[in-house]
């Protein structure tokens, strides 16, 4: 157990500072400090190991999160990751990106505030990072099986990962010209920076993953073909259709899909070239979506400089606390401010689009 007198000592949750908002909406760069170390053991130290872990099942991972908490209070970085490794082959992202309901399945959220197990999560994937306890883990020997994996989002990367690892040989194919799907080009790198990607594909290609990108399965090489060449095939595709607004005014100039801009928005803030790239420059910005895909969104079009944001929730505002409907260990519909919504911008509640006027 961490501390047995943690959460009787420490009753509030300690989470690091976003940076601030006139700066932080000046660049691309993650929006969270590092957090100081005492403080984050501090943290884990609340978790009371309970007896049957909730937040294990809260967790759709079912990361072994008390054994973790534990080893994190002890500052035993090396020891935390594997045991975080056990469940999840990507916390760095997980720990970035993840809504947490571990967190609100946490018992302690009962009579007070959960333990900040997500911060843990990431702070211990780093400082395993920082402290070279990630270590490429090619297989020992190579059973003679090919496999191809098509989709390089995390699911891709995922079983890509496991499967190197028991000696078969695999290769990703992705369409885009780099891996990681959803992970390069749909999260802004305001939420989790690309290095943060191309770190764990340097494991990955260290362990002897290959990845076969720009290649679209289906038009460049057919099923069939891969089916002659591989043993296996694992189907990850995510995908890029988009659920659409069928509403008067939908196809208006400027009336654009989330997936069509974050993705050059994504390219632009790694300096790539966009050729017609569509930018809130100037612009007076409508979301419609008061999800975590519109805050993307908001956060982008703000930092290119949106004369105005306004986001746009097809449900009524959630109340701050858990309503009686939703009683703990769900995952509760409660307002949440995610960074985007402190940088700027307008958000309106019970709005259903009917047309787009213009
Ligand atoms: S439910 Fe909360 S307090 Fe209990 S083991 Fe999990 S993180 Fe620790």
């Amino acid at each position: 157990m961490a501390d047995p007198r943690g959460f009787l000592t420490t009753r509030e949750r300690e989470l690091p500072r976003r940076r601030p908002v006139p700066v932080r909406i000046k660049d691309w760069k993650e929006v969270y400090e590092e957090q100081d170390l005492t403080v984050l053991r501090r943290q884990a130290g609340r978790c009371m190991d309970c007896g049957i872990p909730f937040c294990h099942s809260g967790c759709p991972l079912g990361n072994l999160i008390p054994e973790w908490n534990d080893l994190a209070w002890k500052g035993d970085w090396g020891e935390a990751i594997e045991r975080l490794h056990a469940t999840n082959n990507f916390p760095e992202f997980t720990g970035r990106l993840c809504p947490a309901p571990c967190e609100t399945a946490c018992v302690l959220g009962i009579n007070q505030p959960a333990v900040t197990i997500k911060q843990v999560e990431v702070t211990t994937a780093e400082q395993a990072f920082a402290f070279g306890a990630v270590k490429p883990q090619p297989p020992e020997r190579l059973s003679g099986k090919t496999v191809a994996v098509v989709g390089s989002g995390p699911a891709g990367l995922a079983v890509a990962q496991q499967l190197t690892r028991a000696g078969h040989t695999v290769a990703v194919y992705e369409r885009a010209d780099k891996a990681g799907g959803l992970l390069r080009y749909g999260i802004p790198e305001f939420k989790m920076e690309k290095s943060v990607l191309d770190r764990r594909l340097e494991q990955m290609v260290a362990e002897g993953t290959r990845f076969r990108t720009g290649v679209d399965v289906g038009a460049d090489i057919t099923g069939e073909q891969l089916r002659k060449r591989y043993n296996a095939i694992v189907l990850t595709t995510g995908s890029t259709i988009p659920r659409d607004l069928p509403v008067p005014g939908r196809d208006l100039d400027g009336v654009v899909q989330a997936m069509t801009y974050l993705p050059q928005a994504n390219r632009a803030a790694l300096g790539e070239e966009v050729p017609d790239q569509i930018v809130a420059t100037g612009k007076d910005v409508i979301v419609i979506g008061g999800g975590d895909t519109g805050a993307d969104c908001i956060g982008t079009a703000l930092r290119q400089g949106a004369r105005s944001v306004t986001s746009l929730e097809i449900l009524p505002q959630p109340g701050m606390d858990r309503s009686p409907d939703q009683p703990w260990p769900t995952y509760p519909m409660i307002f949440r401010v995610a960074s985007a919504h402190e940088e700027g911008g307008e958000r309106l509640y019970a709005v259903s689009t009917s047309a787009i006027l213009g």
